[in-house]
C-alpha cells in the first residue's frame, strides 16, 4: 500500500462508552454518521456503533439513510438535510424520520402518507439563528399547529442547531428561543419525544435540569476533541483514524535548489529530501506543505515544498540514521511517543477537522482494526 487510513473500531467503541458515561442519565445519543461516517466508512463504523448501543443514527440525506437501513432494521434513522420531492417515497420505503422545516414539506409528506395509507415520522427543525435549515423560530408555532392537525404525520422530536457554540452569548440566545417555542407549543411530554440541540462542541444544554433529552454527536465519537470548552470538552477521547504513507524515494539536493510546483521552498543547505507516495489526491491537504510534519521511526520531519497530487516532500536532512525506502510515514497518528493530531494537520492546512476527514479520497484504502483490548 502506498498510503492508507487505519480505523480503530475498538477506539470508536471506547469513545462511545466514555461519551455515554459522561452524559446525564436518560439522555439519548444520536450518532451522526453523515459523509460516509466522516470518512471512516459507513458500513464498518455503523455496524460497530450498532453493537455499541447508539440510540439513533443521523445522516445528511436519504441515500446515506438507506445504506444504514439496509444493514438492519430497528434503529431510528433521522435525515438531517431537506429532502428533494422525488426522495420523499424513501421515507416510507426505508422507514426513515425526516427533519421537517416548512409548511411545503409538511403538505408533501401528508399527501404521500395519505396516498400510501401510512404514517410519516418527523422531527421539527427550528431555526433559532443558524440561518440555514429549520422553520424560523418566530414562525414555528403555526407550523406546529399544522402538524398537530395532520393525523398522518407523527411528530417524534424537535431540534435546533447552533451556529457558533464557541460564542456562549449567542448560543444562549438560540437556546432561549428554542425553549420558548417548546414551552408555548405544549408538546407531548413522553420520554420517546426527543428534544435536541447540542453537537460535539456545544454540550452545555444539560445544565439546570433542562428539557433536553438527546444530543447529536458527530466528530467527538471519532476521537477528535472539541478545542473549545464544553461539557464534554475535557473528555479523553482517542483518535479513531490515523493516516500513513511510505517513503518512495530519497535524494540529496544542493543548497539553493527550489522544490516542487511554484518553487515555494528553497533549500538553505545541502539536503536529503524524502518523497512520500501520497499527496492531495489521497488526503494530504494542499496547504500543509511548509507547515506540517511527518513521523518516521518515531522522529518528526518537516513537510516542505508544495504538496502535489501524488507526492509530498519531506526534509530528512536531520535524520541521524539512514532511512530505508518503503519506511512508514505517519501524517496523522502516533509513532512511539510522538503523535500528530488530525486537528493539528487541519489547522496547519487552514481548514477544519470535518473537512479534512471528508477529503480522504477513494484512492486511500481503509484498514480496520477491530480487536478489543
Ligand atoms: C453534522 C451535524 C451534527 C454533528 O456535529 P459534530 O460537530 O460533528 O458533532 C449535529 N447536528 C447537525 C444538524 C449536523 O448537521
Amino acid at each position: 500500500m502506498r498510503c492508507w487510513a487505519e480505523i480503530d473500531l475498538a477506539a470508536l467503541e471506547r469513545n462511545l462508552a466514555l461519551i455515554r458515561k459522561s452524559l446525564p442519565s436518560g439522555v439519548r445519543l444520536i450518532s451522526v454518521v453523515k459523509a460516509d461516517a466522516y470518512g471512516h466508512g459507513i458500513h464498518p463504523t455503523a455496524t460497530r456503533l450498532m453493537q455499541t448501543g447508539v440510540d439513533t443514527f443521523a445522516v445528511a440525506n436519504v441515500k446515506e439513510a438507506a445504506d444504514i437501513r439496509e444493514m438492519g432494521s430497528g434503529w431510528p434513522i433521522l435525515v438531517l438535510g431537506p429532502l428533494l420531492a422525488e426522495e420523499d417515497q424513501a421515507l416510507l420505503d426505508y422507514d426513515l424520520t425526516a427533519a421537517l422545516s416548512s409548511q411545503e414539506e409538511l403538505e408533501r409528506f401528508q399527501a404521500l402518507a395519505r396516498k400510501e395509507n401510512q404514517e410519516i415520522s418527523v422531527h421539527l427543525k427550528i431555526d433559532t439563528g443558524m440561518g440555514r435549515l429549520g422553520v424560523w423560530w418566530e414562525n414555528a408555532l403555526s407550523l406546529i399547529e399544522a402538524i398537530k392537525q395532520a393525523p398522518e404525520i407523527k411528530l417524534c422530536g424537535i431540534l435546533t442547531h447552533f451556529a457558533q457554540p464557541s460564542d456562549s452569548g449567542f448560543t444562549k440566545e438560540q437556546r432561549k428561543r428554542f425553549l420558548s417555542i417548546i414551552e408555548q407549543a405544549k408538546l407531548e411530554d413522553e420520554p420517546s419525544f426527543l428534544i435536541h440541540a447540542d453537537n460535539s462542541s456545544s454540550l452545555r444544554s444539560f445544565e439546570n435540569n433542562s428539557l433536553f433529552n438527546a444530543v447529536r454527536i458527530g466528530l467527538l465519537q471519532f476521537g477528535i476533541a472539541s478545542p473549545r470548552g464544553s461539557l464534554l470538552g475535557g473528555l479523553e477521547v482517542e483518535p479513531v483514524l490515523s493516516f500513513h504513507s511510505k517513503l518512495a524515494m530519497v535524494k540529496e539536493l544542493p543548497k539553493g535548489t527550489s522544490l516542487s510546483y511554484d518553487r515555494q521552498y528553497t533549500l538553505k543547505r545541502d539536503s536529503r529530501i524524502g518523497i512520500i507516495s501520497a499527496g492531495y489526491g489521497d488526503a494530504i491537504p494542499l496547504h500543509c506543505g511548509n507547515r506540517s510534519n511527518g513521523l518516521i521511526q518515531g522522529q518528526s520531519y518537516p513537510l516542505i515544498g508544495r504538496v502535489t497530487m501524488d507526492q509530498t516532500l519531506i526534509d530528512l536532512t536531520d535524520s541521524r540514521d539512514e532511512i530505508q525506502l518503503g519506511e512508514k510515514v505517519t501524517l496523522v497518528g502516533k509513532q512511539d511517543s510522538r503523535e500528530i493530531l488530525l486537528s493539528t494537520l487541519a489547522e496547519d492546512a487552514g481548514t477544519i477537522p470535518w473537512e479534512l476527514l471528508c477529503s480522504i479520497t477513494k484512492r486511500v484504502p481503509r484498514i480496520y482494526r477491530t480487536k478489543r483490548e
